[in-house]
């Protein structure tokens, strides 16, 4: 693949996955998928199957079950599951990344401490993880949270609280990834098992979308765990996260707002050219047609930049302006994208028996999560050079 990727430089492999990815979530995703936002449930049995089809160990090496795929690849997974259920592709990426950090960056100690509790059942799509960084007082400037932990013996005393935090409160999830302050003013990166004492939550909170994905708030009341559950070297948490972590996730991020922004586009075509308005499709006005090649070319432009994103990536050289820009664009423009779809749909499109009322419900959390439309603004202005 070259450094100017554009979809057409998929390689079989590529759209192989793409193709296996669409027909699972056609067959088995999309069915109940109005069903499980309705009624805000989550379907254990079918984040099982995410593991045998080989989705939730992509990005872990072999040596552990996994498949060692490229970003590329991970993220046109992500895509395609967002077509059909942005909820369960946002529970799939956020679950791994905690065993995923495990294995690259843990001590050999704690890869073998975790490896059959956490690591390989997250391969296998058994287990999953989350990660609490926000706090409500602290969400774009994550310099500013509270939570603390303090040194006791052997032991990281944990207290503050975390807020809309994605995951933790599953049956599945074992342990959840937390960034805290340390008492030099520092961050750790501290690793709490689901049943470490003084870890409490709070009930899944109200979303007007991604309502089958589990959001809450999270409690820490003096809770012990062990010292060895610090992940990275002491004081270097925060840039693990938000300086390199982050930037892959917004790939992600990106990835599935690429995904929602298809379906609706094609959805949207669909619905235009079978509609008939004053004797005719309404696809042949051209104030349709407008917002269909709209649709059209930004979503063509947001591949581009997101498959350079992870290109670059993959080639080890700097993403940071590259991720902040696709995360940028491929959220806003999926934004926009859902908003078209319900207007061509016209009052239909309002109603929920059509999916894309709730692509546009599920949609206007990627602008936020991840860091906000406005921060990404911010980092590309700071590596444009714009405060040097
Ligand atoms: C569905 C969902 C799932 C989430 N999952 C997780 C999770 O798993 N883990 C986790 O830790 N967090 C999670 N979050 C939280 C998310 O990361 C935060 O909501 C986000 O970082 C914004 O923080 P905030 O909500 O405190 O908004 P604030 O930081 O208070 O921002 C409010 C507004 O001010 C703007 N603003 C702030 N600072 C600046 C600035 N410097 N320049 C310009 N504008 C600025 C923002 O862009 C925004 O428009 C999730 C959020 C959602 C919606």
């Amino acid at each position: 693949m070259t450094g100017q990727a554009t979809s057409t430089d998929y390689s079989d492999e590529q759209l192989a996955i793409q193709r296996v990815v669409r027909e699972f979530g056609r067959k088995e995703v999309a069915p109940g998928a109005e069903e499980r936002d309705r009624t805000r449930t989550f379907d254990y049995a079918l984040y099982r199957q995410l593991g045998d089809l080989g989705l939730t160990g992509m990005i872990f090496p072999e040596e552990y079950g996994g498949t060692d795929t490229d970003t590329l690849t991970f993220c046109l997974a992500i895509q395609e599951l967002s077509r059909v259920d942005m909820s369960l592709a946002i529970t799939m990426w956020v679950g791994v990344i905690g065993a995923r950090s495990i294995v690259t960056g843990g001590t050999e100690e704690q890869k073998a401490t975790w490896l059959d509790s956490w690591i390989l059942p997250t391969v296998r799509g058994e287990a999953l993880s989350g990660g609490a960084i926000t706090e409500p007082d602290a969400g774009s400037d994550t310099a500013a949270l509270r939570t603390s932990a303090v040194r006791d013996g052997d032991e990281w005393v944990i207290n503050g609280a975390k807020i809309f935090i994605s995951n933790a409160g599953l049956d599945n999830c074992r342990f959840v990834m937390v960034l805290v302050r340390n008492p030099e003013g520092g961050f750790e990166l501290i690793m709490v098992p689901e049943d470490a004492p003084g870890y409490t939550m709070g009930q899944p909170l109200r979303k007007m979308g991604l309502r089958s994905s589990d959001t809450r708030e999270l409690f820490f009341d003096d809770c012990r765990v062990p010292a060895m559950n610090r992940l990275g070297a002491s004081g270097e948490g925060r840039r693990s996260v938000v300086g390199s972590g982050f930037m892959l996730t917004r790939l992600y991020l990106a990835s599935q707002a690429l995904g929602v922004a298809q379906e609706c586009f094609d959805l949207a075509l669909g619905h235009a050219k079978g509609r008939s308005a004053f004797g005719r499709s309404i696809s042949r006005f051209q104030h349709v047609q407008a917002m269909l090649v709209d649709m059209a070319l930004e979503i063509e432009l947001g591949r581009l930049v997101r498959d350079r994103a992870c290109w670059l990536h993959d080639a080890g050289q700097p993403y940071a302006k590259e991720a902040a820009m696709t995360k940028l664009f491929c959220t806003e423009m999926g934004k926009r994208t859902a908003d078209q779809a319900i207007q061509i749909f016209g009052g239909l499109g309002y109603m929920d028996e059509t999916p894309v009322s709730r692509y546009y419900r599920d949609i206007r959390a990627a602008t936020i999560a991840e860091g906000t439309s406005e921060i990404q603004k911010h980092i590309i202005a700071r590596e444009l050079g714009c405060f040097d």
